[in-house]
């Protein structure tokens, strides 16, 4: 878990793993180029619950899938609620919320499969995407965790889920945790401040300047995922922040919350048995 780079492919600009990609893992976090959407969700709008037209989506979502020749028959969508619920997804789950966000499996943020050829899709404009890889049972999974999945610690109910579901072993875990608002901008207000050092009182992870409170979310769920056994050189962070790099991402706190979605996506390609 060494490096994390970009990647541009079918028009588009995404953020991938080569370690993961050499062992057989689909993985890609977009940016808000090279796609069809007109503002303000210019322009690679992944989202269909934003407002935006859906055959733009579609398009774009396509250009995605192409990367791998997968088509969005095998993509699976969650409805994203800022919960903590974790979804197992199979195979014939496929398609669920790929083309219709009604069909979106509901009240899950995270999702998780052990099987190859679906891609397990979620959406972002400032939330941290949270990537799972068991090399060992070959399972991966997204968390999506902004700060209320934060404070219910839907990373850590990912890797439960992969364990009791799956057979993962917490120590061969690895976790990329991707690009959203950082420390740098994300500014809170002192009751929720008050609220994070209650929850987390043996992290340092709130931060003042001039009497405005800022919370690193990043570091946060690391240290979360750390406290569970997960290995720190296991755990890849990106560091990139949405809000900072409005020409790069969609942000939603620094566009007034009209604007398009990233796409964190993972999945596994057909591959031989992992032995090691
Ligand atoms: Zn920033």
């Amino acid at each position: 878990m060494d490096k994390w780079i970009w990647q541009n492919e079918q028009e588009i600009d995404y953020i991938t793993i080569p370690h993961w990609r050499e062992q057989g893992v689909i993985i890609a976090f977009t940016a808000r180029q090279g796609g069809v959407s007109s503002p303000p969700y210019q322009s690679l709008n992944m989202a269909l619950h934003v407002g935006d037209q859906a055959e733009l989506v579609w398009a774009n979502r396509k250009r995605l899938a192409g990367i791998w020749d997968l088509s969005l028959e095998q993509m699976v969508c969650c409805q994203q609620i800022h919960g903590s619920q974790v979804a197992c997804v199979n195979s014939e789950m496929a398609g669920l919320g790929a083309k219709d966000y009604g069909t979106s499996i509901p009240g899950v943020d995270a999702l998780t499969t052990d099987q190859t050829g679906i891609i397990l899709a979620t959406f972002y404009a400032d939330c941290l995407p949270i990537f799972y890889f068991d090399p060992r049972q070959r399972v991966v999974g997204i968390a999506h965790s902004g700060w209320k999945g934060t404070m219910g610690r839907i990373a850590v109910k990912a890797v439960n889920t992969m364990v009791q579901v799956y057979g993962s072993k917490v120590e061969d875990l690895e976790v990329f945790i991707g690009p959203g608002i950082g420390p740098c901008c994300f500014q809170i207000q002192a009751d929720l401040g008050q609220k994070v050092c209650a929850a987390f009182p043996e992290f340092d992870v709130i931060m003042y300047r001039n009497s405005e409170i800022f919370w690193d979310l990043s570091l946060t769920n690391r240290k979360i995922l750390e406290q569970i056994g997960i290995e720190p050189d296991k755990i890849l962070e990106c560091g990139l922040c949405t809000s900072c790099n409005t020409d790069r991402f969609f942000s939603y706190r620094r566009e007034n919350g009209k604007t398009g979605r990233m796409m964190a996506a993972i999945g596994l390609q057909q591959w031989g048995r992992y032995s090691g």
